[in-house]
């Protein structure tokens, strides 16, 4: 399957130019989030439909690019994007799941 991504928000949009069509993507709105604990912390841009929506994803994309997974919860805010105000605070909670693998013994 041949998929492609909105340039802007990086959604999947649909592969087919009917389907595309019948879906015309337009980007949900932009927010800025950035770790609560860390006053040095860089805001960053993240596209979702409300700021609760934003706070999981922004912490799910930032602990798969550090490499770091630990289980527990994070305190992140959320702001419009281009309000320079404090945000909204979210305590985003982090589980992780155990995994079984099998391979022949020999
Ligand atoms: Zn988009």
């Amino acid at each position: 399957m041949n998929l492609s991504t909105c340039p802007t928000c990086k959604a999947v949009l649909p592969s087919s130019p009917s389907l595309a069509q019948l879906f015309p993507h337009v980007c949900p709105p932009a927010w800025e989030a950035r770790e609560a604990d860390d006053e040095s912390a860089e805001w960053e841009r993240i596209y979702a439909t409300d700021a609760k929506a934003a706070a999981r994803p922004w912490l799910e994309h930032r602990r798969q690019g550090s490499g770091v997974y630990e289980q527990g919860r994070e305190a992140v805010l959320v702001r419009r994007a281009g309000d320079n105000g404090e945000g909204d605070r979210f305590e985003v909670w982090m589980r992780l799941a155990p995994s079984y693998t099998a391979c022949r013994s020999f």
